[in-house]
């Protein structure tokens, strides 16, 4: 697994650290203090992480930082904050199912105001079959992130099908909960099979690198990579004339996956558009649990985030977790919306 040179290669990678400028709370103190210390100092430090890979990706020691981090925390899951466990209460599936039925959150964020004409779920009927996996997030609260995605899957000739999967388990492992991670992720797989298997698009990030890297599954496509690859040109013949954007990458696309500066391409080549892509690439907060059991951290760390955007530019980003933490300071769309936008030919989300 690699050793810790204490290099320090980490520290401007690391969302925390930047934030907070105490060692203490630098990537490799969470490394030396993962299997040591007293058990308060070990929570708080252990807690005080957004899971982001970001230490991960620039280990000079070839550390897997964050299994290390995920095996500390199911050590030491008995002494989680009763934050975090209220956090994941909420987050299981009757309770979003009620949130779901009754979207009073959509009175809170200016993000999820439906906007333009009411979308269709129409389908092709006969197109190549492929899966779709929301999310949590665009399941339950941003159903119009999912009704975007599966426009514009038809759009290039798909039939898409959304089997009833359940929440990847990023979060209850990222609470030391393996067991309920394994169990969602046996689920999850026979639900996959069960719907005769085949390429997964995902909407969500962390849901991608869960199901690649912590399920081991293959044919996993981001939207956009999807898009890229299958969708016979589709996106070459989408304009943005006039449309003045920012592109917010999630961090676990940033440091997870293999492709991570294909959107950026794909946004880049859209005629017309003027794309902003901030010098420093920063974290937005949410971090799922993390925003709830770190509330001061995580504003101060969106703050920071939202300071790096041109003020007067649309957010773009390809994370509904970002979405719902930058949509509560500044306008911010799912690429999902977006690229759905131009192809009905909407000037305005
Ligand atoms: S996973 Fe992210 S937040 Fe956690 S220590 Fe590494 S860089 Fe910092
Ligand atoms: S980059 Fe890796 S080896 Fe260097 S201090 Fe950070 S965790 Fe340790």
């Amino acid at each position: 697994m690699g050793e810790c040179l204490k290099c320090g290669q980490c520290l401007s990678s690391c969302p925390v650290y930047k934030t907070l400028r105490d060692e203490a709370f630098s990537p490799r103190a969470k490394v030396s203090l993962s299997d040591q210390g007293g058990e308060l100092y070990r929570k708080r430090l252990l807690q005080s992480c957004l899971l982001c890979g970001g230490c991960q990706k620039s280990c000079s020691g070839g550390l897997k930082t964050t299994d290390l981090f995920l095996e500390a925390r199911k050590r030491f899951s008995r002494s989680l904050p009763v934050s975090k466990r209220a956090a994941l209460f909420v987050f299981r599936r009757p309770w979003l199912d009620l949130a779901r039925a009754f979207p009073l959150h959509r009175l809170l964020s200016p993000f999820s105001r439906p906007r333009g004409r009411s979308p269709s779920l129409s389908r092709s009927q006969g197109g190549e079959r492929v899966l779709l996996f929301p999310g949590c997030l665009s399941r339950y609260l941003f159903p119009e992130i999912l009704r975007s995605a599966l426009r514009l899957l038809t759009s290039i000739g798909y039939s898409p099908v959304v089997p009833p999967f359940d929440c990847c388990g990023f979060a209850p492992l990222s609470a030391g909960m393996q067991e309920r991670f394994e169990r969602l992720k046996r689920t999850n797989t026979q639900l996959r099979e069960r719907a005769g298997g085949g390429a997964v698009v995902t909407l969500c990030p962390t849901g991608y690198h869960t199901l690649t890297s912590l399920y081991g599954w293959g044919d996993v496509f981001s939207l956009p990579e999807f898009l890229k690859a299958h969708g016979g040109g589709m996106l070459e013949t989408l304009r943005a004339d006039g449309r003045r954007i920012a592109l917010h990458l999630s961090c676990h696309t940033q440091n997870f996956h293999p492709r991570a500066n294909l959107l950026e391409e794909i946004l880049r080549d859209l005629p017309g558009v003027d794309l902003q892509v901030p010098q420093e690439r920063r974290c937005c907060g949410f971090g799922g649990s993390f925003a709830v059991s770190n509330l001061e951290l995580s504003e101060r760390i969106a703050r920071e985030n939202i300071a790096n955007f041109d003020q007067g530019a649309e957010v773009i980003t390809d994370c509904p977790g970002c979405a719902l933490q930058i949509g509560r300071r500044r306008k911010v769309s799912h690429v999902a919306v977006f690229l759905d936008s131009l192809a009905r030919g909407f000037d305005e989300l």
